[in-house]
């Protein structure tokens, strides 16, 4: 499995789940941090980033299944905390906790602001 190595020290490894227009914000945050193998026993954290629709949301909870340990999961913007703009339309999911995902941290905005990611993760880090 990869992820990024988000302080470049093997501190915290994260995996962002790119859905929508947030994501270019998680990318902002991110910087130059490459893509790596994560090590067992890593701390991970996911960046849900971007509106989670009904027909998406399924492949996202099969992914957060699918990791290793218990990672911290960030709702990053408000179409992953709440639905965003679109939380009244049939196809959307109103928030990553609203189908059962069980969420850390939620950061809100549209878009969010990627200073308020990095700061989580410096949480994190530090944590
Ligand atoms: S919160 Fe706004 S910027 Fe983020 S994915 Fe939704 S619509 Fe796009």
């Amino acid at each position: 499995m990869q992820a990024k190595d988000w302080f470049g020290d093997s501190s915290v490894y994260v995996v962002d789940v790119p859905l929508a227009c947030c994501a270019l914000e998680s990318q902002a945050a991110a910087g130059t941090a490459n893509l790596v193998d994560v090590p067992a026993g890593a701390r991970i954290v996911v960046a849900l980033s971007g509106t989670i629709t009904n027909a998406v949301a399924p492949a996202v909870r099969e992914l957060l299944a699918g990791l290793p340990g218990k990672p911290v999961v960030v709702s990053f913007g408000s179409c992953a905390c709440v639905g965003g703009p679109y939380w009244d339309s049939y196809s959307v999911a109103k928030g990553a906790a609203d189908m059962g995902v069980e969420v850390d941290r939620f950061i809100a905005g549209c878009p969010p602001p990627p200073e308020a990611l990095a700061a989580v993760l410096e949480e994190v880090r530090l944590g």
